[in-house]
């Protein structure tokens, strides 16, 4: 069982929490309808360090040949994943209708 991170002050890989929905289909239905920003990443900047994949709330980054990469059909354009980039490697774009 994976500790709960209030608990601890520092973790192995492997005992971070895992995200709400890593694996693609465990969220039942489109729900990205209502977004009017989306987050876009510069895969010549992002080195695949998996911050912003830990802290989506919504766990739909998954780390793709060892690039970040966002699963549009689920993303709420919430932006915390460009707000906890440390090379800047998101941007927040406006929704292309
Ligand atoms: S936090 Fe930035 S550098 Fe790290 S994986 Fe995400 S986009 Fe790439
Ligand atoms: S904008 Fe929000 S929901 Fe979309 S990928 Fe970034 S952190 Fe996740």
């Amino acid at each position: 069982m994976r500790p709960y991170i209030r608990d601890k002050k520092t973790f192995t890989f492997d005992e971070v929490p895992e995200n709400t929905s890593f694996e693609a289909g465990y969220l039942v239905s489109v729900n990205s309808g209502w977004r009017s920003v989306r987050p876009v990443i510069d895969t010549g900047k992002c080195i695949g360090c998996e911050q912003c994949y830990l802290y989506c709330p919504d766990g739909v980054i998954s780390i793709e040949a060892g690039k970040a990469a966002i699963d549009y059909d689920f993303c709420k354009g919430c932006g915390i994943c460009a707000k906890i980039c440390r090379l800047h490697a998101i941007t927040i774009e406006e929704e292309r209708k």
